[in-house]
């Protein structure tokens, strides 16, 4: 089956369609950078800039990093139908522009959705095509260590941050791919190799290489 092939997610007009990749992280692992070092090196690879209520951190850029919505904005987005998953994660609403998502796909492009847990699991859903992968830290120490460093959060903000990641690592084992940020440039290449296979997912393929060649195939995998 076409993966894609569902309400909202039309499969592109080209033989070859963009594919869904997920990324989850507890805050802290260095997922933002590694990010920023897998699409600078991927040209078919395209970040999907997610809706949150949260307010800014310095440095953000509406429409680059985030599309900062009011709460109500938010809500009005959901009952509209406008996100492909949403969440709410600490506090603040978190949704993907369904489409956003679908016009780069279009567009042939490569979609990674840096998600939560939560939102994974709704894409799966929807797209069970989609390779997830979850980012885990060396060790809680370690994690401790790097959001002290950030600096960015209260006190409080990162006792509580500590106890979410605790509990979201526990969900490492449903994710399809698990990668250990240690070393950003060993991680990176983790996941860069990541994609590359996930690219050519047999299910993923198939439709394209019935289209190469001009016929569809028998789905022998049983016999
Ligand atoms: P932060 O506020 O630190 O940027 O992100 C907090 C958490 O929200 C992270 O785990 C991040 O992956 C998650 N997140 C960011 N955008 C979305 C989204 O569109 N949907 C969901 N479900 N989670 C998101």
């Amino acid at each position: 089956m076409n993966p894609l092939a569902r309400p909202g997610f039309p499969a592109p007009a080209a033989s070859r369609q963009g594919a869904v990749f997920i990324i989850s992280a507890p805050s802290g692992v260095g997922k933002t950078t590694l990010i920023h070092e897998v699409l600078a090196r991927d040209p078919r690879l395209r970040f999907s800039v997610s809706c949150t209520t949260r307010p800014p951190r310095p440095g953000e850029r509406d429409g680059v990093d985030y599309r900062f919505l009011d709460r109500a904005s938010f809500v009005d987005g959901i009952r509209g139908g406008r996100f492909l998953e949403w969440a709410e994660v600490h506090g603040n609403l978190y949704g993907t522009d369904s489409a956003q998502v679908a016009a780069r796909l279009g567009e042939g492009y490569d979609v990674l959705l840096d998600i939560d847990v939560q939102g994974a699991r709704q894409v799966k859903g929807k797209i069970p095509g989609a390779a997830a992968v979850f980012i885990l830290p060396p060790s809680l120490a370690v994690l401790r260590e790097r959001l002290a460093e950030r600096g960015t959060e209260s006190e409080a903000d990162m006792t509580r941050r500590l106890r979410a990641a605790d509990e979201e690592i526990q969900n490492a084992p449903w994710y399809d791919f698990l990668v250990v940020n240690d070393r950003l440039e060993e991680a990176a290449a983790d996941l860069a190799a990541i994609f590359r296979a996930a690219r050519s997912w047999r299910d993923r393929r198939l439709p394209e290489v019935a289209h190469l060649f001009g016929r569809p195939f028998a789905d022998v995998r049983d016999s």
